[in-house]
Parts: structure tokens; C-alpha cells; sequence
């Protein structure tokens, strides 16, 4: 199984923390950064005849700020050019201070059955100060739009005066709005945004009291019947994203669109960055590729080890054993230093629960283990 990508890089304005290839004040280019999209998946249809996919994700940018019929235009597109499995999760990100009744029901008559929304925060003073285009109200709104729905809402830490109560009060907020997923991440404070200031400024809660935060708002979720999955991903029971769960098992996609990237036998493809180059490739029939990486054997091993141990069930140990060999012949001086951090269930290596956060700390002496090499 695979997955598909689908990169809509156009907002209502910039966040302040946002790094992603995301335009504001673009909307005239709408159409013609669509017809290029369909474009670019006629490119690679004859290359990806035989694959099914049984995820399509768009993403962005803010995909729910386009008129509505560019997204049901493009699930026609992936439909007819290429091979959906029989039941495929097919998700959609949006912003709460850009939906409506009419949007949600043409998504749904266009196959999506999975929404995933940008609440942050319920704390308006902190949305504002995020430069979110939303209030608390409209996500509730958008929540009342939803109902019945699977759907996940992102929560964030760190934030400038935020704090622990603030946290518990967004999460009541996602989950009495019906949310069947959440995703809970600390902002990451990206060189050159406006919020690197208030870093600077030492305005922003340090790392210890994030971490904190997070392990308190682990449990709170946990007693409100969501499962940690993955580091920052929470679910009810079954409504774990099939998406996300195939980029952990290093799993094939294809991505379309600005910025987007693919990673198909062992090679990763990402495309340009730049509008006008993007659509001048496809416009000539060219895929808009700048960078083509063949994933060493080396860094493939690697990288299932620093996904896998991103998961709460661990990394599968039979999986990378037919693949590579034996995990504790090749890493055995790097399990040395780690093993107290870490358990063994059944087939599985894991980190244990209360080190996960932590788990770039761990999976580095794996790095430098592979490093030094045979
Ligand atoms: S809505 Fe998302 S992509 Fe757009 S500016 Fe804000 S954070 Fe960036």
C-alpha cells in the first residue's frame, strides 16, 4: 500500500511561526497552480500504474482556503488516473477560519471521509498573537459542522504565556467538540519567523517546562480515552491516521504539488519550492524535481530504527532482521547505552512511555553507531 500527497501552498496570511512553502494573498493563482497539479499527476500516471494507494492526503499551506470544486476536481483526477484500495482514508486539513457548510459537503461528496483541523489553541489572546486567522467560536463552529465525523485537531505547546491550564482547557475544547484524534506538538521555533523574536526575547516557555506540559497533557488525553500512537499523536481507538502510520513504516508515497516530495524504491524525489519554476515544468512537460536522493542501505536501516522507535509499539524487530539482519549484533554497543531506556515486547523494540519525548536523544547513539559503520 502507498500513499498520495497533495500540496495546496496557499493561505489567508502567515502565521507567525510558519516556515512551510505557504503563499498568503495568492488566491488569483488558484486556478492555473491547479491545473498544473492535474497536470503534474498526468506526468506520473504510466510510472505509478501499479501501485494502490489506500491514503490520499491534502495538505498545505491551508487546502480548505481554495474554492471547494479545485479539491473535488483533484480527487477526480487521482481517481481516475490511478488505483484507490478498497476503503482509502482520504484526509483534508483545514483552518477554522475558512470553512463552511457547503465546503464540508462537497469534500465528502468528493470521497473525503478525514479532517484535520488547526485549533492550536482555544485561547484567543494566544491565536491572535499566533496571527491565526480564527477565534475559539469559529473552531467550535466547525466542530458543530463536523459532527459524526473523524476528525483530528492540533494542539500546541510552548506558546508565549501559555500554560498548563490553558492546554487542559484546548484539549476539553477538541474533545467536547467531537474530535477522534488530536495531535499534541510543541511549536518549533523556526530562524527568521516573526516568533524567533520572542524567542530571543526569552519570552517562550523553556524546553523543560514543554516537556512537562506534554507529559501532563499525555495523561490528561489518555484519561479522556485517547492512545498515544506516536510521539505527537493521540486517537481514539481504530481512528489512528492510516497516512501518517505509513510514512512511520517507511512506506511508499507519491506527492504532488509545490514543495512535495515522494520516496518510491528507495529514491526521494522533492519538487521545486518556487511557483513560477513549478509551473513552468509542468506547463512543458517536465516533472518539477530538484532534488533526487537514492536512500542508501546505511541510511534506510537508520531511518526504520529513528521511525519505528517514534511509535509506541516500537520498531518491528522480525521486519528489520529479514531486511538487515540482526538489530542486536549490529547495534549492540549502542543498545548498551540505551537499553534502560527501552523494553522488548513480543517482536517489538520500544522506547518506554515516559522517555518517548525524549526519543531524539535516544535514536542518536543509533546514528553515531551507523556512522562509524560495518
Ligand atoms: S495556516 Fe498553516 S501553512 Fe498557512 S501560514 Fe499558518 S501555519 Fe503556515
Amino acid at each position: 500500500m502507498a500513499g498520495i500527497y497533495i500540496h495546496i501552498p496557499f493561505c489567508k496570511q502567515k502565521c507567525s511561526y510558519c516556515d512551510f512553502c505557504s503563499f498568503p494573498n495568492k488566491s488569483g493563482y488558484e486556478e492555473a497552480y491547479m491545473a498544473c497539479l492535474y497536470k503534474e499527476m498526468e506526468l506520473r500516471k504510466d510510472e505509478l500504474k501499479d501501485k494502490v494507494f489506500d491514503t490520499v492526503y491534502f495538505g498545505g499551506g491551508t487546502p480548505s482556503v481554495i474554492d471547494p470544486k479545485y479539491i473535488y476536481g483533484a480527487m477526480k483526477q487521482v481517481k481516475t488516473l490511478f488505483s484507490l484500495s478498497k476503503n482509502p482514508e482520504i484526509t483534508i486539513e483545514m483552518n477554522p477560519g475558512t470553512v463552511t457548510e457547503e465546503k464540508i459537503a462537497l469534500y465528502k461528496r468528493a470521497g473525503i471521509n478525514r479532517f484535520s483541523v488547526g485549533l492550536q489553541t482555544a485561547i484567543d489572546s494566544q491565536l491572535a498573537d499566533l496571527n491565526r486567522i480564527y477565534t475559539a467560536r469559529d473552531f467550535a463552529h466547525v466542530a458543530t459542522l463536523l459532527k459524526g465525523e473523524n476528525f483530528n485537531a492540533d494542539v500546541m505547546l510552548g506558546l508565549k504565556g501559555q500554560t498548563m491550564e490553558d492546554i487542559k482547557k484546548t484539549i476539553d475544547f477538541a474533545v467536547l467538540g467531537g474530535a477522534s484524534h488530536i495531535s499534541m506538538y510543541a511549536l518549533t521555533v523556526e530562524d527568521g519567523t516573526p516568533i524567533y523574536t520572542d524567542y530571543l526575547n526569552g519570552e517562550l516557555p523553556d524546553e523543560d517546562t514543554v516537556a512537562n506540559w506534554y507529559e501532563e497533557g499525555r495523561s490528561y488525553l489518555e484519561e479522556k480515552g485517547f492512545h498515544r500512537y506516536e510521539i505527537s499523536n493521540f486517537a481514539k481507538t481504530g481512528r489512528e491516521s492510516r497516512h501518517n502510520r505509513n510514512y512511520w513504516e517507511r512506506g511508499e508515497y507519491v506527492g504532488f504539488g509545490l514543495s512535495a516530495s515522494s520516496f518510491m524504491h528507495e529514491r526521494r524525489l522533492t519538487n521545486t519550492f518556487d511557483q513560477d519554476e513549478y509551473m513552468k515544468c509542468v506547463l512543458s512537460g517536465f516533472l518539477p524535481v530538484v532534488d533526487c536522493e537514492e536512500v542508501d542501505e546505511p541510511t534506510a536501516r537508520f531511518e526504520s530504527i529513528m521511525l519505528g522507535l517514534r511509535t509506541a509499539k516500537g520498531l518491528d524487530l522480525s521486519a528489520f532482521e529479514k531486511k538487515y539482519g540482526s538489530f542486536f549484533d549490529r547495534y549492540a554497543s549502542a543498545y548498551e547505552r540505551t537499553k534502560d531506556y527501552m523494553t522488548v515486547e513480543g517482536n517489538y523494540l520500544k522506547i518506554k512511555d515516559e522517555y518517548l519525548y525524549v526519543q531524539n536523544s535516544i535514536v542518536i547513539e543509533y546514528m553515531e553507531e551507523e556512522k562509524k559503520g560495518d
